[in-house]
This record gives structure tokens, sequence and C-alpha cells, in this order.
């Protein structure tokens, strides 16, 4: 993956990251732990689970802790974690399982094959903390070397280049992805980064909380600084220009609400265009060391940011500069290839501070998560044929299948839309593709070295081996079957460039999806996910692109202004929650994840609901004293039973696409008068919205 995600890929699920190292080390949710219990103790998961439910709570007042609160009971949250659900639960038993063939691995062997070798040594040296703490800072010398040997910006254009190959997110990101007007055609993409807070917003909120989460980023860039050996005082001018210069930056960013629209993140141009504009930073340097092609297509996604960058570069002493550069690097490394102290300090700020974790998650946790993320799909190989069989992977294809048929005929039934949209969307829904469990085509790592004992020059090397794989791609022919997640992630996404949806081996399983369970869970459960990802292509967003992927209009104005205003009621809804005191979700962030919500648990309902008619289900027969329907939805609600500190909650509150778990839930069932139906909920109880939303 990027450093910045230029593809705009949707994923299901809330990515809880406590460091931006850790961010590029993990995907997913793969990194917030488990309870300590081995996985043999623990209950069988199931994706029904009648045992889960309160019965004391009235599901037409709150169905969340209805289906929820036997969970909660029983699995307080750990405290390694900021949040602990369902999807930590498996993601966890994953893990487990990682271990235990990265720990096969690790022996040297000579029956050992090439990526054994490397999964196996990779492993084994992020685990060896007395070597990774007797190097200390050794191993990053020659980078810091180079950084202080910077005497004006002309040279900083190689320099940058380098940084950025070896993993620092200073100033700006670049990478290749699908031309926004073309997506058969692979370009290169400058984006705005640089920044040591989650994003921009961190940097320009006033509020108390906010002043002093910047209050206590300065004192972690502080000690940062004095463990890389630097005199207080020093370390604590140092950090006061590392919060200067990156506020320059994020006021010049947009916002995250700003980038989920793509048109705000197309400019296109080419690599003359941009040199042009970048008057005090020699773009051709930058090229020629990152190897990247000299001329050709580009986009600028934001060119106000670049523009600042450019007059920042004018008006700042070298010596600023050289100290920001020395903090993203210290940044970057942060994690287990530093000394034990480094990775305490970052776990501190991020985890704790941010997050509210109390307590560090165990290194072998971090250092799994670590591999899948270097060479996921030398893992993921492995992971899929021991844990993803053949039947699973057909049922997939089949639940899959009958969702895109249901979501055909759920066109046909719009009333709001003209028959000529109808004929646009049925293409583009058509044209899907569907990825289950695994890549058809594993990455070759053999140009990847991987040195035993070598932490910190293996996560350098395994950077390098990405980006140049990544830029390697500009000019090229897109690859379709080329995936963003590893095959262990417990999550899935659409990508709308690519118009395709992807479900990796890890997501399908218990209790997401289980061959022993029937279709009234399955469905309610992982055929609500297949509709998210599905509805995805058709979200405020996803919607702009057409069936090949390109950027472009294909709806009529009147239909547009339609979906608008259906859309609407959405951001109105989930922007009168208050997730926590004085914090109310962002309707319009949210948008994209809330339209997917509604319209997949929709489809998964119809797609269901003609499954059993076929089946001639006994929709009154009881299973565990519920009816089919009545499974279905408590399998949909059962999937988000999450405890969440109040830390993250803010935090996902103020910068997640996604709402809360609880939201997820209710805020979705309340627009859906069938799941009213299903428990004879009357006309006023909360969990039957007056007003229901719908667009989908
Ligand atoms: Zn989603």
């Amino acid at each position: 993956m990027l450093r910045i995600a230029f593809a705009p890929v949707r994923s299901c699920l809330t990515l809880i990251a406590f460091t931006a190292a850790v961010l590029l080390s993990t995907s997913a949710l793969g990194q917030t732990a488990p309870p300590a219990a081995a996985p043999a103790a623990a209950p069988e998961l199931r994706v029904f689970d009648a045992a889960l439910v309160d019965k004391t709570v009235d599901p037409c007042e709150n169905f969340y802790r209805y289906s929820c609160n036997g969970w909660f009971k029983r699995n307080p949250l750990p405290a390694d974690q900021a949040a602990y659900g369902r999807f930590t639960e498996l993601a966890e038993l994953n893990r487990l399982h990682l271990k235990q063939i990265l720990e096969e691995n690790a022996t040297p062997a000579a029956t050992r094959s090439a990526n054994q070798q490397k999964i196996g040594d990779e492993y084994a040296s992020c685990m060896d903390t007395a070597a990774v703490n007797k190097q200390g800072l050794a191993s990053l010398q020659p980078e810091l070397d180079r950084i202080a040997a910077l005497k004006s910006v002309a040279a900083l254009p190689a320099l940058l280049a380098h940084l950025h190959t070896i993993g620092v997110n200073a100033f700006f990101g670049m990478g290749s992805n699908q031309d926004f007007a073309d997506a058969s055609s692979v370009i290169s993409f400058y984006g705005a980064g640089g920044l040591g807070l989650p994003e921009r917003d961190y940097y320009t909120r006033t509020d108390a909380k906010t002043v002093e989460q910047r209050q206590q980023y300065v004192s972690h860039v502080h000690n940062i600084f004095k463990l890389a050996g630097e005199p207080e005082d020093e370390a604590a001018k140092d950090a006061a220009i590392v919060l200067a210069l990156e506020t320059r930056l994020a006021k010049a960013s947009l916002t995250i609400t700003e980038q989920r629209d793509p048109r705000n993140l197309n400019h296109p141009t080419d690599v003359a265009g941009l040199s042009k504009e970048l008057t005090h930073f020699k773009l051709a340097d930058y090229v020629a060391t990152v190897h990247a092609p000299a001329t050709g297509k580009a986009n600028d996604m934001e060119p106000k940011f670049f523009a600042e960058f450019n007059t920042l570069l004018a008006d700042t002493p070298i010596e600023q500069i050289r100290t920001y550069l020395r903090w993203h690097l210290l940044h970057a490394y942060a994690g287990t290839s530093l000394p034990e102290s480094f990775d305490q300090e970052n776990w501190n700020f991020y985890a704790h501070t941010l997050n509210g974790a109390e307590k560090q998650q165990e290194r072998w946790k971090r250092c799994t998560s670590r591999v899948d993320h270097e060479m996921g799909e030398a893992l993921g190989q492995v992971y899929a044929e021991r844990y993803f069989p053949p039947s699973a992977k057909q049922h997939a294809l089949e639940m899959t299948l009958s969702i895109e048929k249901a979501m055909d005929k759920d066109i046909d039934s719009l009333d709001w839309m003209s028959a000529a949209t109808k004929i646009r969307a049925k293409e583009k829904l058509h044209t899907v593709m569907n990825k289950i469990g695994y890549p058809d085509k594993w990455r070759d790592y053999s140009k990847l070295e991987i040195v035993r004992g070598d932490a910190l020059g293996n996560q350098m090397r395994a950077h390098q081996f990405e980006q140049a794989r990544d830029l390697a791609k500009i000019g090229k022919p897109v690859d379709k079957g080329e995936w963003q997640m590893t095959p262990p992630t417990v999550n899935a996404y659409y990508d709308p460039q690519m118009n395709n949806v992807n479900f990796p081996a890890g997501y399908f399983q218990p209790p997401f999806y289980s061959e022993k369970e029937d279709d009234a869970a399955n469905y309610g459960d992982m055929g609500s996910t297949i509709g998210h990802e599905l509805t995805h292509g058709f979200d405020d967003e996803g919607r702009q692109y057409d069936k090949d992927g390109n950027l472009k209009e294909w709806w009529t104005k009147e239909d547009e202004q339609k979906f608008t205003d259906r859309a609407e009621c959405m951001v109105k809804q989930y922007d009168a929650i208050e997730a926590v005191p004085g914090v109310h979700l962002n309707g319009k962030l949210t948008l994209g994840e809330n339209l997917a919500d509604l319209g997949g648990l929709w489809l998964a309902w119809l797609s269901w609901l003609d499954k059993a008619q076929a089946a001639h289900v006994d929709m009154t027969a009881q299973t565990d004293g519920y009816t089919p329907d009545q499974r279905f939805w408590i399998a949909y609600a059962q999937q988000w039973c999450t405890q969440t500190r109040p830390e993250q909650l803010r935090s996902q509150a103020q910068g997640d696409p996604h709402a809360p778990d609880e939201y997820r839930t209710n805020t979705v069932l309340q627009d859906l008068p069938e799941f009213a139906k299903s428990f004879s909920c009357k006309k006023t109880a909360a969990m039957v919205s007056p007003k229901p939303c719908r667009v989908w």
C-alpha cells in the first residue's frame, strides 16, 4: 500500500491505527489485540448466537443492546485495546493462526522455500528485542547523516525522494494510481502529506481537547528528539518547529470531508507542468531518484497544498527543514525496529493518549502484523491454503452473485430513478468484478532481501521494494487482479476505479460467515457486507464513476438531484447524533458508509427472502426461540457488538468515515420498516424512524 491512500478505495470497517508508523505497517483491525485466552478455551464463534441476546432489553427500544449485551458481558475491553468487537475477536484468532505459520518458519532450515525464509527470518528479527536494543540508532545513523548534510533546498529533492523510498512520510506523497479520467491507464499521483497527527483538523480545531492533544503531540516529538540524543532545550525548540511547519502544511490541505469528493482531487497535469509550479523544488531530481518516469501524465491532487509547500521551501531556514525531516525519519521507524524506549514513547502518544489503550500490545502481535504488511501475500498464501477451503470460496461467490441479482431487481423497482439512468446503473452493476479470498496470481517477493537479525534494514528494504513495485506500474496496463488487502484481513472493500468488490479469506470465517449455519444467519451478517461493498459503487462518491472506473457523469441531472435530496435525509440523520458529549457525527463525512450500510442490508434482505421462498422456508418456525427473519436481523446486529474507549470514540466521530458500531446497527434498522415488522414494533418505538431515509 502507498503511504497515502491515493485510490479512493472504500472499506467496510473503521481502521484503528495507533501510530502513523503502525498505520503503514498493518492493515485494518489487525492491530488491536485479543483477550489473553487461547482460542481452544474460547467459546465457539457463531454468526447468529441466541446466547448473546439480552431479553431484558426491548428490541424495539435498543436493538443493539438487545442483540449484543450478552457479548459485552463475556468480553470486557482488554487493556491493550482502544476498541474491541467481533471484528477484533476474529482478527485476533486469525493472528494466532499467522503466528503459528511464522513460528514454523522462524527457525533456519535448508528445507525452507525462499518465501518461508523471508517471512520466518523477518518475524524472528522483529521478535529479537535484545538485538534491536543493542543496535540502538546505529542502523539509522547513515540516514541521520544524510539529513545533517543537507545544506540548501536545492539538494532537497534527491534527499526527499530517498526518504520516501524508505517509508518516511515527509512533506508529500507520490505514487502510482489509475487516471481519474481514464481508468485503463496508470499515472503518477502527487498528494498532500507530511503530518504527524492523524489528520489536518488536529492542527486547526480550537476546542480545549484538541488544544490539549496538540500540546501532548509537541511533548511526544520533544521526547523522541531527546531519545535520539538531543539536549533538553534543543529538543523543545525542535518540537515547536515541527508543529509550526506541519500546521502550515495542514492548513493548506483539504479536510477529510473534502477529500471524499474525487473531483476535489483531480487536477490533471504532467511532470513538466508540475515542475513549472514547483519553482523551489527541482522535480526532475526527485523523479530521477525515485526512478519514476521523467515525463508523462500526472495528477496534482491538491494544488493549494503544493503551492504552500513551494512557498515554505523558499521562506524556511534550512536548519528547520532538517529538523522536520529528522523528526519524520525517527517517527517512521519508532516501532519494532528501534529500541524499546522509542517503541514505548510512540505507543504512549498514539495508542494511549489519542485512543485510550492502557497497555501496549504484546510484541508477537505487532511483529505478526508487520510481516502481514510487508509480505502479506507470502504469509497469506499459506493462510488461505489452511483456512479458506474451495467450498467456502464457492459459497461466497454464490452469495455475491445472488446479492448482485437482488440489486438488479431493486434498481427496476426504484420509483425515483429514470429509465435512462437505470440502464446505466445496471451496466455498471453487471460490470462489477467479484474477487474472493485471495489473488489468482501471488506477488513475487524474489527481489526483496530479508536479513536475519536486521529488523531496521528489513523494514527499509521492504519499503523500497514496495515503492519500486508501485512506481513500476506507471505507464503499464492496469492489473485488475491486484489486491489492496492481504488474505488474512478481516475487512472488505470496493474499488471505484477498478469497479470491483474484494472479500479477503480472513473475513469469510465465523462469527461473520459459517458453512455450518443457515442462510438467515449468513445473509444477515456476511450478506449485508457484500451488499455494503456493492452499494459503495453507487454511494455519493462511487456513483460518480462509470462502469469502466472513469470519473464521468452517467446520471441525468434530475436523477442526480433526486439522489442528492434523498442522501441529504441521511446527512441530517447522522449529523444529529452526539457520539461523545459535545462531538456530533459528521453526516457528510460518513455519508458513503451510511448509504452502503442501509443499501447493503436492504439488498441482503431481498436476496435472503428470495432464497427462503425458493427453499420453502417456514417463516413461522422458531429456532432457539426466533423466527428466521428475526434471526436475520439479530445476525446483522451481532456483527457490530463492540466496546469502545471514549478517546477512541471521539477520534472516530471526528475523523472516521464510518459511524460508530452502535449507529451502524440502530440507525440503519430505524430506517427499515421490515425490521420493525419482524419484531412487531409500535410506530412510536425508538427503533422506528418517523420519517425513514432511503436511497437504495
Ligand atoms: Zn464501506
